[in-house]
């Protein structure tokens, strides 16, 4: 029987002494007021145990990692409208990489870069009567808890920095990959990128990746063949140009977001969550990393 409290609490006292942990994202401007000093973890088991440390209760900036929550909600309603306009491969190139898109004929690599994100936010705005508060709805659904809000001002900031998003989307748009408005689509963007979440939050939420697309209440929002291919995506892509390296260190699918979260599941085994804000240059939670590194270490479980 592994000690999973003894494990995290450990992982706490080593991770929190490290003086450099990485750098807070500055270019969405209300992500640089967080205090570099918070970090949480919180594990969920699919036997329903939890355990937590540190700051796991707390509500942070989900930022990319709602990618995986649009694309688990567009597979479950339209995903014969998804594969042709998205590609499943690596793009080993930060999150931000546009010219893959020229490359590809408007075919983002990806449903986890920006440019895929983008265009599965546009399938959902086609496909939802109101689409935030269908998506909004769907991730409170998920993780069994209404009081999980969107963060305006940081929906706002994005908008207001978010010139790359909108070359983006403007590029798929003249490769006929966004059938909706630039605007609608990045609104409805930049508010998924805004959720707030604690890792107990996120963690109940990716339960649903580890128990074969069931939720906590044992409904199948999933099948299991999409939840396989979501792991798989985020396994190859959910860590922007340093999935190779999250798969060598860590061996969990996973995705990340520049607000310093990492959620994570083993298939038919846990889900977990890690928040510390500082990133590495590229751009993944520095102590989050090094946090599930020693977790599967110290476990012994991986998918590998
Ligand atoms: N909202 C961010 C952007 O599109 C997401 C960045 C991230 O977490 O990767 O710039």
């Amino acid at each position: 029987m592994i000690d999973y409290q003894s494990i995290l609490n450990n992982i706490y006292a080593r991770v929190t002494r490290e003086t450099d942990k990485g750098k807070i994202a500055k270019y969405i401007p209300e992500l640089s007021r967080v205090d570099p000093n918070r970090f949480g973890i919180h594990l969920k088991l699919i036997s329903g145990e939890e355990f937590s440390v540190g700051d796991s209760d707390v509500g942070f900036s989900i930022q990319s990692i709602s990618k995986v929550l649009t694309l688990s909600m567009a597979m479950s309603q339209v995903e014969a409208k998804i594969w042709n306009r998205v590609d499943v491969e690596p793009s080993g190139n930060p999150f931000n990489h546009l010219s893959l898109l020229e490359l590809e004929e408007g075919i983002p690599r990806n449903p986890l870069i920006n440019s895929g994100a983008i265009v599965i936010a546009d399938i959902l705005v086609s496909q939802l009567k109101d689409p935030k508060a269908e998506f909004l709805k769907y991730v409170q659904d998920i993780t069994g808890d209404p009081s999980i809000s969107y963060n305006l001002k940081v929906a706002q900031s994005e908008k207001e920095t978010g010139f790359n998003n909108y070359a983006a989307a403007n590029l798929l748009k003249s490769f006929n990959n966004l059938n909706n408005s630039v605007d609608a689509v990045l609104d409805f963007y930049f508010h998924q990128c805004s959720l707030e979440m604690s890792c107990a939050q996120l963690s109940k939420a990716f339960f649903l990746f580890a128990n074969k697309g069931l939720c906590l209440k044992n409904v199948a929002r999933l099948t299991k063949s999409q939840a396989k291919r979501i792991n798989a995506i985020m396994l190859t892509c959910g860590f922007y140009d340093e999935a190779g390296e999250f798969a060598f260190e860590v061996g969990l699918p996973g995705k990340s977001g520049v607000g310093g979260g990492i959620a994570a599941s083993l298939p038919n085994e846990f889900s977990i969550a890690v928040w510390a804000p500082g990133l590495n240059p590229q751009g993944n939670s520095k102590l989050g990393m090094q946090a599930l590194e020693r977790f599967t270490t110290l476990t012994n479980q991986s998918i590998f």
